[in-house]
């Protein structure tokens, strides 16, 4: 059985209680790791080796830290297989997903923001003739880094490169659900020759490891990716300390069908975007609003189309749809369908788990679902569900799409499928999201700002706004002559 060990200081040990908990591989239900159950003790370690290396770290020079994250994109790179195998295990995802998004993406981050900082410039401003002001953007010093279980290594290297590369040293936790591909990171980081105490990873609870990173007043700044209300405690703790904060929360993603759109594109893109990963990518469009004239045809495609999709064995290369992450986490998604057929919806395709055989028959799998009939505003389409479900609904008006649109709490990401360049981009501005996709879904470029609006977040990550993030700016007004 694998033991999942912390990374403090440069080296690899257990928890200072000894104590682990199990690790459950979503797609057979069998627990096949054990992780650090790590206390405030073992981030009290990690935070003391992270402030004896920042001294050095954040003086370290911009080529020489491109060229360690660059070491370490190369290695993500020679162990990708490795890595998508641990990724798919850990997190249910299909193994073809792993080694086509997750881990290249991985990659791409470290790489990304290797380049990034050797081009990030502050500002200066000539006032008058004899004033001038320029901007000093300094590391903050100790950070902290917070990921979700549902694009694991993804996501957690998309805080930890650009903290690193602005000069700052970190604490970082990774999902308790998904935390094997940090732990083989950590062991890249110790073949990179990366310094001991520049990265320090604490497996563990939210509740005890992310609570010690959160609370701790020499821990500057959070980056937090996760579910809203934990975002919420988050802030509620962090504020006061006036820590800053980059919060990356929940959705509720619109996703909105003119009919004079592309209609093939549109139904293969929208099959991805309802299904990708399970629809447990916090970009996924779970609600699905039709213009009326071509509600029906666009039901019967997407209903057929989705009762085709492969639900199996994620190692299997024809499984489009491997498992949900966790027992738990099915168990929340049934119970939201459940709603829905209370709520007055009927559900079109799927609705209930899937029980395959061999293997995986005590895995957390369930069918991709659509449900139709219901209100806008009933809780199935305000609540998030984070799962393979979602309802469709028809509009008459670019007004009414733009109200139901703009209904919920949550303000992530949203689609629009038109050939009206016009309609686009009135859309694109009244839409209440920080990402409009006009006529495609998830095409990212790592220089644009990341982030929602309303109870989808504070702050943006990505490109300059991330290294702006994580430095800390002064201004020196000079008047001289
Ligand atoms: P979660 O909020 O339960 O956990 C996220 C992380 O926070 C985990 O590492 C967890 O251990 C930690 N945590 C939990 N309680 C904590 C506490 N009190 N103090 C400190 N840390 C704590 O979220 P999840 O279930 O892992 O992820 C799913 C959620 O993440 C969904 O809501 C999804 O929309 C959201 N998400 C958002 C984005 C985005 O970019 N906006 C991306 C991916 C996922």
């Amino acid at each position: 059985m694998l033991r999942l060990q912390n990374y403090i200081n440069g080296e690899l040990r257990g928890p200072t209680n000894g104590k682990h908990f199990d690790n459950v591989d979503p797609s057979t239900g069998k627990v096949f790791s054990e992780i650090p159950d790590s206390q405030e003790e073992d981030v009290l370690l990690a935070l003391d080796a992270a402030k004896k290396a920042f001294p050095l770290w954040s003086n370290t020079s911009l080529d020489e830290r491109s060229r360690i994250l660059t070491k370490i994109a190369d290695l993500i790179k020679e162990q990708m297989d490795d890595l998508a195998f641990a990724e798919c295990q850990d997190n249910g995802k299909p193994l073809s997903l792993a080694k086509r998004v997750d881990i290249p993406r991985a990659e791409s981050n470290l790489r990304f923001f290797a380049q990034a900082i050797t081009q990030f410039a502050s500002e200066s401003h000539r006032t008058s003739d004899s004033i001038i002001n320029y901007t000093t953007r300094k590391p903050i010093g100790v950070v902290g880094c917070i990921s979700p279980w549902n694009l694991p290594l993804y996501l957690f290297t998309w805080k930890i490169a650009p903290a690193l590369a602005t000069g700052n040293t970190v604490v970082a936790k990774p999902s308790e659900v998904t935390p094997v591909t940090a732990y083989l990171f950590s062991k890249i980081c110790i073949e990179t020759g990366l310094p001991p105490g520049v990265l320090n990873i604490v497996h563990g609870l939210g509740g005890t490891a992310g609570n010690a990173i959160v609370s701790h007043p020499e821990i500057k700044a959070i980056s937090f990716t996760g579910g809203t209300t934990t975002g919420a405690k988050i802030a509620s703790i962090a504020s006061p300390m006036f820590k800053k904060t980059s919060l990356e929360l929940g959705g509720k993603n619109p996703n909105i069908i003119f009919a004079d759109c592309d209609y093939d594109k549109m139904l293969k893109t929208t099959m991805h975007s309802s299904f990708a990963n399970q629809g447990q990518i916090c970009l996924c469009g779970s609600r699905i609003f039709v213009e009326r004239s071509i509600y029906d045809r666009f039901k019967n495609d997407f209903v057929e189309k989705t009762n085709a999709l492969a639900v199996g064995d994620p190692m299997d290369k024809s499984s489009k749809m491997g498992a949900v992450v966790s027992e738990a986490h099915m168990n929340k998604v049934l119970s939201y369908i459940q709603l829905a057929k209370d709520e007055g919806g009927t559900v079109l395709a799927g609705g209930e788990r899937v029980k395959l055989g061999g293997r995986c028959e005590d895995g957390f799998y369930i069918k991709p679902t659509i449900i139709e009939g219901l209100d806008y505003q009933c809780r199935t389409n305000q609540e998030e569900i984070f799962g393979p479900v979602v309802t469709i609904t028809p509009f008459d008006t670019e007004e009414e799409a733009l109200r139901m649109a703009n209904s919920t709490i949550y303000g992530l990401a949203s689609s629009v499928w038109t050939s009206d360049l016009s309609r686009a981009h009135r859309m694109a501005d009244k839409i209440e999201a920080g990402i409009v996709w006009i006529n495609c879904w998830l095409l990212r470029d790592l220089r644009t700002p990341f982030g929602g609006v309303k109870a989808s977040g504070v702050g943006r990550e990505g490109g300059q706004e991330v290294l702006r993030f994580f430095t800390e700016p002064k201004n020196v007004c000079i008047q001289y002559g």
